[in-house]
């Protein structure tokens, strides 16, 4: 297996024709380790023929073998976790260890898609609840939409791969996968794993580029669904060309985690440190934005700063870096301009503040300005800022006074406060003593407002994937 190009993979085969290539960057190092070949318009328009053809033969696919291909594959990623956690580690930064996370949880989400396969019930429903229905009986099946665009971010660039390839084959789809610019050898490396395990080559094609191709993607009347996963502005591009078809939107957020004075303070304090900047604070859920009780924010304040002192910061291969380089350096230019911006606008930098190369400091600022960019919008970097608040009406007011609404956290030992806190959250979920970044791949990952449409988790996406076909029965 190469390891250091990617190729786009159509009609079965890999890619060899292409003339555009671009370097791939070790953001750590700065070194080149590999070269990606970029698709083109025709090899879009070729994948799709390809795939509009094929779409019977792929549904035709046995259920029971979907779900055996399907936990076959999560094995074999299994048995070559050190492999892809390196590989993801190096091309994108990704700490060694919070790599091998995510290479657990890809497995998980396979297995999680390939038990789906078994519980793709329909149901049977009388006709004559209906005066009209009399001597009639219907009932529902759920059937393959046939093409799904899935296009995908870099932060977890292996397990949403598996978020959208996995119900959608198990639902026995034809997936296209565009995956980030930013994180193209494990696409590769995972697809040589996929068809190693006898995926069958007519159900996935791969296709390498930026904004571009996946515009020809989304535009083309072929693709039945769309599930996107990235930021707030291409999925608004995404809306205004792809017309009428099935969109799922899993975007970012500017995550709130509220620490209240009857909180176990310490395991606040840890919980916020450990996912305020893993990954380098480069997760939908990140924690961003802590509202801490005046009562308790001395203290609070010195158990944070204390637990983020404690984090190892560096080589992403060393084995315990727990924060690593954001995904390059202009990233890394943009986010220190913001906390410029903050600290001008009266923001107090605690610790941090601070980068080397791509690598930022995990930085804590006390106090920004509400209309900060480190506040109001999606930092996606090693920042976590501390606002107190008084009562919890406010700080369950400015936690929601956000355009994004993914995921939120509250510390309380109030069993009964934390639910009717959570009923006045406007976000997709809530996580009651954890930080807001906290997921589990086969509970309903998504969000309202900005943070975007639909559910993603096995459970909720194979049906998402598949469309409800009745057949009602006129009885003589
Ligand atoms: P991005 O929006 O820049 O890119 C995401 C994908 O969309 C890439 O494959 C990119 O090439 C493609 N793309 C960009 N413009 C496009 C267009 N006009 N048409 C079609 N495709 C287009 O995002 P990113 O920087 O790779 O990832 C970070 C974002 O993803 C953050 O906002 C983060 O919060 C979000 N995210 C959300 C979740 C979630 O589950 N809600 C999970 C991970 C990341």
């Amino acid at each position: 297996m190469d390891l250091t190009t990617a190729r786009s993979f159509i009609n079965g085969d890999w890619v060899k024709t292409t003339q555009r290539k671009k370097d791939i960057i070790n953001p750590y190092t700065n070194e080149k380790i590999g070269v990606q070949w970029l698709a083109t318009k025709k090899d879009v328009k070729r994948a799709l023929d390809h795939a509009s053809l094929n779409i019977d033969k792929v549904a035709a696919i046995p259920s029971y073998k979907r779900a055996e291909i399907l936990t076959k594959i999560a094995n074999h990623l299994h048995n070559e976790k050190q492999m892809l956690a390196t590989v993801l580690s190096k091309e994108t930064g990704k700490p060694i260890k919070s790599a091998q996370v995510e290479i657990n949880r890809a497995v998980e989400t396979l297995k999680r898609s390939s038990e789906e396969v078994n519980r793709l019930f329909g149901e049977t429903i009388p006709g004559d609840i209906s005066k009209r229905g009399e001597n009639t009986i219907a009932h529902t099946y759920r059937v393959p939409v046939g093409i799904v665009a899935a296009i995908t971010p870099f932060n977890a660039p292996l397990n949403l791969i598996c978020h959208k390839l996995g119900p959608s084959f198990a639902a026995g789809n034809i997936t296209i996968v565009k995956p980030s610019p930013h994180s193209t050898l494990i696409a590769a490396a995972f697809l040589h794993i996929l068809l190693k395990a006898g995926f069958p080559k007519d159900a996935i094609h791969l296709l390498y580029g930026g904004a571009d191709i996946g515009e020809y993607i989304v535009k083309d009347d072929r693709v039945s669904v769309i599930s996107f996963t990235g930021g707030i502005n291409a999925s608004k591009r995404i809306a205004q060309i792809a017309g009428l078809k099935k969109q799922l939107y899993e975007l970012g957020g500017n995550a709130a985690t509220i620490v209240h004075d009857d909180a176990n303070i310490y395991d606040a304090a840890r919980q916020c440190a450990l996912t305020g900047y893993s990954n380098a604070g480069q997760s939908c859920i990140s924690v961003q934005r802590i509202y801490v009780q005046t009562n308790i924010l001395q203290s609070f304040t010195e158990a944070f700063i204390s637990e983020v002192k404690k984090l190892n910061i560096g080589d992403p291969l060393h084995p315990k870096t727990d924060v690593g380089p954001v995904i390059n350096e202009a990233t890394a230019n943009r986010i220190m301009n913001w906390i410029d911006e903050a600290k001008q606008n009266g923001a107090e930098i605690l610790y941090g503040g601070k980068k080397q190369g791509a690598t930022i400091i995990p930085t804590i600022l006390k106090n920004p300005s509400k209309q900060s960019k480190v506040v109001c919008e999606e930092v996606f970097g090693p920042i976590v800022n501390i606002i107190p608040y008084k009562t919890i009406e406010e700080a369950i007011s400015e936690a929601n006074h956000s355009p994004f609404g993914l995921q939120v956290g509250l510390f309380t030992n109030k069993i009964d406060f934390a639910y009717k806190v959570s009923q006045q959250m406007k976000t997709g979920g809530i996580i009651i003593n954890g930080t807001s970044n906290f997921r589990l791949d086969h509970l309903p990952h998504g969000g309202i407002k900005n943070s975007g449409i639909g559910r993603e988790g096995p459970r909720f996406t194979i049906k998402e994937m598949t469309e409800l076909k009745m057949v009602v029965l006129k009885m003589k």
